[in-house]
């Protein structure tokens, strides 16, 4: 059953507005060296076109403040600066118009001789406040303090949560409150308990993801489950996709599991068969050419692939277009009626794209 989102407070990144009633946000990174401005910036645009809604720069060093600026006023998309350990960083980040910082704050906290320093945090915090910006406080199993670790024996769900409040308070404590959190681990089951509970502790908006989950299959997998399951239960305001790909397909992966989980109807829903002893056509050459076609569309349809007319229309009843084959013929269907015949595989996948085309 599908869970009631819980509502949480609304956090902006740039024009766009993450928790409450908004839709839940598509995030990605880029993997260009940002010095690059133009392969940055082709990323970037590339990302949006594929309905990528934020998107997050590594920034490794001061030299990247040229780089910065060129890329926030040509950017089609609100920028997320990924900073580390300095903090200079995050404030030159957003000097140069990004819009919201990836940090921990406890990482930027300084000590000597057992005194702590704060003014790199009071100065980060000073920042975000005087640009209205956001941060993202994103806990992982990996960055997990040394004495959450002794106190849970490992890295676990509870850890990684008291961690990420311990941040938050940081922040809070500062006067900041445009925060968001996430709780990443590689485990699946971790990443969806870590979420579980802070959904009930906090009232933060979610960004959601299963960190270094891998490369294409087996990302988009662990992917589907994490953000997936808690998707269903209500849980998560905003998704990344971390694949070891192109980010592109991470933005084709994370409007696929939204689309899955019946949060966001966006682009097309592809029903193909799974093909069998009855199949007269190549349905999984066919199949790929219209997935592969219709990547780019936004428009929320339904697109049937069958392989046999006895099924093919019946199982894709609800389908706004699709396609049944028989021997070297098919039909073409529109909401389970057909509405043509075609002879030749090749002449039924061209009619196909035509009728598909006519209501795009
Ligand atoms: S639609 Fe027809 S060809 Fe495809 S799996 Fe079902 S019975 Fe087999």
């Amino acid at each position: 059953m599908l869970m009631t989102r819980k509502k949480k407070r609304i956090v902006k990144i740039g024009n766009v507005s993450i928790g409450g009633d908004n839709p839940i946000i598509v995030q990605s990174m880029t993997n260009t060296d940002t010095n690059d401005v133009k392969a940055s910036l082709n990323q970037i645009n590339e990302l949006a076109k594929r309905g990528c809604e934020v998107v997050r720069l590594a920034v490794r060093d001061a030299s990247a403040q040229k780089a910065l600026v060129e890329i926030a006023k040509e950017s089609p998309l609100p920028l997320v600066a990924d900073i580390h350990f300095d903090y200079r960083l995050a404030i030159m980040a957003l000097d140069s118009g990004f819009s919201a910082l990836r940090i921990n704050p406890g990482n930027i906290l300084k000590s000597e001789n057992g005194i702590i320093d704060t003014s790199p945090l009071d100065k980060v915090a000073k920042s975000l406040l005087e640009h209205n910006a956001s941060v993202r406080v994103g806990v992982n199993s990996g960055s997990i303090e040394k004495d959450l670790l002794q106190k849970y024996g490992a890295p676990c769900p509870a850890a990684l949560v008291e961690s990420a409040l311990r941040h938050v308070a940081l922040l809070e404590e500062r006067g900041v409150q445009q925060i968001k959190i996430s709780l990443k681990s590689s485990s699946v089951l971790h990443t969806i308990e870590s979420y579980r509970i802070m959904n009930e502790k906090s009232d933060y908006p979610l960004h959601l993801g299963v960190t270094e989950a891998g490369t294409p299959l087996r990302g988009a997998i662990k992917s589907a489950m994490g953000i997936g399951s808690l998707l269903m239960d209500g849980i998560g305001d905003t998704i990344r996709v971390s694949l070891t790909a192109d980010p592109v397909e991470e933005i084709k992966v994370a409007y696929h599991i939204l689309r899955a989980a019946g949060r966001r109807d966006v682009g097309v829903e592809l029903i193909s068969c799974p093909t069998c002893g009855r199949t007269e056509i190549d349905v999984i050459d066919i199949a790929n050419k219209v997935d592969a076609l219709v990547q780019h569309v936004k428009k929320p349809l339904t697109v049937a692939v069958m392989g046999c007319v006895v099924n093919g229309p019946g199982e894709a009843r609800e389908a706004d277009i699709g396609l049944a084959g028989g021997r070297d013929k098919g039909v073409i269907f529109r909401k389970g009626q057909i509405v043509r015949a075609v002879n030749g595989e090749k002449e039924l996948l061209e009619a196909f794209i035509a009728e598909l085309n006519s209501i795009l």
